[in-house]
């Protein structure tokens, strides 16, 4: 008789977050990834922000105008680079259907109850885990250049227990570190609800543990096909040889549509490109300790204690990874700019990451149709670290029989039975 083995494919933070949950529910699992280690793809040099304030769907009324700018070339932090790629086609269309207020609240609502659990996750996580302090849990900051957008989203947001509205003077007396943008500040938010990390950290210190409570772990190893007996997987096939399993969880990120192609579906997961500097932290005194994001300029700034690190843009580039010049000039101009006497600059790590983006926002999570034993979690965009607890408890409360704790959590597809 086949021994029990779940085989989790994918070691970024949402594969091993997943492993980790179902391990704590009796399962043996093991984790195959195509690269040597935890977190070495998207999972590696982002923002690291928990932003339950921030988990927002992009498909919205107001994304159409802003998708025709960019395709124009004028849209600061919206790229297209590869407009005739017919992947980015089918990923529009249906991003256009989300694009009406009904479709963008009810999105942003899946990904909020989503990143909220995580959250709530999170620290219990690091504690049981024996972790130490990686993660922070006193809140995060959105900060306005621009007095209007700052009054409309004030108005918008109004004062709570969870989200301040505060104006320049009183964002500057919490985080003295923003003095260098006193003059440029027209005011922000606080908010309460959201924690900061650095995700590659926390996934190589998770996937550590894991390893010493019995996880085996597949590194160097690409998974190349499935063979399928009954409308089940009964080995995952890999460059070093073929694998038996029970149950299969697909945590491949924006290489979804490449592994499952051979299936029979196509999951609309595209890759939206970013980018991220980290810089060395030489004066603690004059870098901001809170994590923020500018609402503005649109780029997020984490201090990771020892590094500032600061991400932008999102560009429609296929699966190019290069770092052109223009797009890492404009993170060092405002790090110069505003933190500049804060950090070496003399010696930035730039980093490009491509986020595994469905039309709706929402991740594909759940059990795939037409297979017994085929669970996906993967398309968490611009969100993953965010999202990657919650989805990972939710996804195995349903593979071992127990009623998910939320429902109507995933975005939609004909081939997925969602959760
Ligand atoms: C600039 C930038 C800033 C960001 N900031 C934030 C933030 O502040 N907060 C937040 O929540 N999110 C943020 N994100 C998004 C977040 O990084 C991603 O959503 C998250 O990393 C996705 O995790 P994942 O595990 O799904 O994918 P990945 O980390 O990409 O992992 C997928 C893994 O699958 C493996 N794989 C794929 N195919 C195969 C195969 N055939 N065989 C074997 N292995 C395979 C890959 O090697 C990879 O390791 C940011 C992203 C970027 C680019």
């Amino acid at each position: 008789m086949q021994q029990d083995r779940t085989i989790v494919i994918g070691a970024g933070a949402v594969g091993i977050m997943t492993a980790r949950a179902l391990m704590l529910r009796g399962k043996k699992v093991t984790v195959i990834d195509r690269l040597s280690g935890p977190a070495e793809f998207c999972s590696r040099g982002n923002a690291g922000l928990m932003a339950v304030g921030h988990a927002k769907a992009w498909a919205e009324p107001a994304a159409l105008p802003a998708m025709m700018r960019a395709a124009l070339g004028r849209e600061p932090s919206v790229k297209i680079s590869k407009l005739f790629d017919p992947a980015l086609w089918r990923w529009g269309m249906e991003f256009l259907t989300q694009c009406t207020s009904r479709a963008s609240a009810a999105n942003t609502r899946k990904l909020q109850r989503l990143a909220r659990m995580s959250r709530d996750m999170l620290l219990p996580a690091e504690t049981a885990m024996g972790l130490p302090g990686e993660t922070r849990h006193d809140g995060a900051l959105y900060l306005f250049q621009d007095t209007p957008q700052f009054q409309s989203y004030a108005a918008k947001i109004g004062s709570g227990q969870e989200i301040e509205v505060l104006d320049a003077l009183a964002l500057i007396e919490l985080e003295p570190g923003l003095a260098g943008m006193r003059d440029r500040l027209a005011g922000g938010l606080r908010s309460h609800i959201d924690s900061v990390g650095d995700c590659h950290l926390f996934s190589a210190r998770t996937g550590a543990w894991l390893d010493r409570e019995g996880i085996a772990f597949r590194y160097d190893t690409k998974v190349t096909g499935f063979t399928c007996k009954n409308q089940r997987i009964s080995a995952v096939e890999t460059d070093a040889g073929p694998m038996e399993c029970t149950d299969v969880v697909l945590a491949t990120g924006v290489e979804t549509p490449d592994v499952t192609r051979s299936l029979g579906f196509v999951p609309n997961i595209y890759p939206v490109k970013g980018y991220s500097g980290t810089w060395r932290i030489t004066d603690p005194g004059a870098v901001p300790q809170l994590p923020f994001v500018d609402e503005t300029e649109l780029l997020a700034v984490s201090n990771f204690g020892d590094r500032l690190r600061v991400t932008a843009i999102a560009e429609f580039a296929g699966r190019d990874l290069s770092l052109p010049e223009k797009r890492i000039t404009l993170l060092k101009e405002y790090v110069q700019r505003n933190f500049g006497k804060g950090v070496d600059l003399d010696h930035p790590e730039f980093w490009a990451g491509l986020r595994p983006t469905t039309p709706a926002g929402p991740p594909y999570l759940g059990r795939v149709r037409a297979y017994d034993n085929l669970w996906i979690n993967a398309g968490h965009g611009q969100l993953g670290w965010t999202m990657s607890l919650g989805s990972a408890e939710l996804l195995a409360q349903a593979m071992t029989d127990e009623t998910p704790v939320l429902s109507d959590v995933s975005a939609t597809a004909k081939w997925l039975a969602a959760l």
